[in-house]
């Protein structure tokens, strides 16, 4: 059984990307950010806009991230369980290896893959390099790309995507169950859609019980 995971506040507590732009970047983020959730501009559009008004050192950013991003309850017993059930897990993320790479380190050996875009520190300035090869009109990662990718691996067997946001709607249609973060856009679109099935979860102990891992 394959799993696709989103990163930001899916496998974690905060979006840290956000958290990492309140922190770092003017308000005025918010205002390119809502441009893409109203879908006048594609995400990778919007992060360049967004992500060049950081002023941040990557040592910086490390501290922030250490102190500041935690994992969901349960994720450490989901990454062991899907480990020694041989269950492959595919990270995939609108984010950024310099804040993904860290928190999931410990977790490394159960992943099946991580998708994700780079970013490369110079001084205090972001260079963006978006990743090729799974992205829409809308996204550089597209999960619904990346559940094509991971089925056609494991042709036959019921696919689980694990998700939150408005990112995130790509995978409606591609799942056989869709894991939606309790009150998330992601829940909404699936009830909107009707025939997605899905169920929605606060931590990583009810995502084992609802994919039969517990
Ligand atoms: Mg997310």
């Amino acid at each position: 059984m394959p799993i696709v995971t989103d990163f930001d506040y899916t496998l974690t507590t905060i979006d840290v990307g956000d958290a990492l732009c309140d922190r770092f970047a003017p308000p005025e983020w918010h205002a390119i950010d809502d441009r893409w959730q109203r879908g006048e501009v594609s995400l990778p559009a919007a992060q360049r806009e967004i992500w060049s008004l950081l002023r941040a050192t990557a040592a910086a950013v490390r501290d922030f991230v250490a102190t500041t991003a935690r994992l969901r309850p349960g994720v450490p017993e989901f990454f062991r369980a899907c480990r020694e059930r041989a269950l492959p897990v595919y990270v995939g993320s609108g984010g950024f290896d310099f804040y993904l790479e860290p928190l999931l380190e410990p977790h490394r050996p159960a992943l099946a893959g991580l998708y994700c875009s780079r970013g490369v520190f110079h001084g205090d300035r972001l260079a963006l390099q978006f990743l090729t090869g799974l992205e829409c009109p809308s996204c550089a990662v597209c999960k619904g790309r990346l559940c094509d990718l991971a089925r056609a691996a494991h042709p036959g067997e019921r696919l689980v995507f694990l998700g939150d946001g408005a990112s995130d709607r790509c995978a409606i249609g591609h799942a056989d169950l869709v894991l939606a973060v309790r009150g998330s856009q992601l829940a909404e679109r699936c009830a909107a859609h009707g025939r997605q099935p899905f169920a929605t979860f606060d931590d990583f102990f009810e995502v084992m019980r609802l994919g039969g891992l517990g």
